[in-house]
């Protein structure tokens, strides 16, 4: 969808701070992060909901996720990194990862962290980044 910003940066007309990529799936930081590391997995392909996705996608696109969520247990030395499946901002089937979140997350969190900026979000997806 033209007008979808998680489209736009999974064709990479708008930038984003990578952490993975597949052919078909992309984990990048989220831009106003509730946590250090806050990470969005999508599909590249659009689609509204996570639960829109055909069957034959799913188990890949968890696969990736699981890639994701492992690796930061590994760099955060942590068993906990928390998930959600939200979308109520971005029409666009996402889920979000909080890394070493134990204690920092409730039902719902109270505040977010400022937006990254450039030199942030650089910063922090080079030391995250999965090959
Ligand atoms: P939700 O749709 O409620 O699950 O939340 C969407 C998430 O996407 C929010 O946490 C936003 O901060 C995040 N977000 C929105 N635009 C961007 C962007 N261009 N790059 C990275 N994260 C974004």
């Amino acid at each position: 969808m033209n007008d979808c910003v998680f489209c736009q940066i999974a064709a990479e007309k708008i930038p984003c701070f990578k952490i993975y990529e597949e052919e078909d799936f992309l984990a990048f930081l989220d831009i106003n992060p509730w946590v250090e590391g806050h990470t969005l997995v999508i599909p590249k392909k659009h689609y509204r909901w996570v639960w829109d996705m055909p069957e034959e996608s799913v188990g890949q696109y968890f696969a990736v996720v699981n890639k994701v969520a492992n690796h930061y247990r590994q760099v955060f030395k942590t068993e906990f990194v928390m998930s959600w499946i939200y979308g109520f901002e971005v029409p666009h089937a996402h889920i979000h990862l909080f890394p070493n979140s134990r204690g920092k997350i409730a039902f719902y969190p109270k505040e977010k962290l400022p937006m990254l900026t450039n030199k942030e979000g650089e910063k922090l997806a080079a030391a995250l980044k999965l090959k």
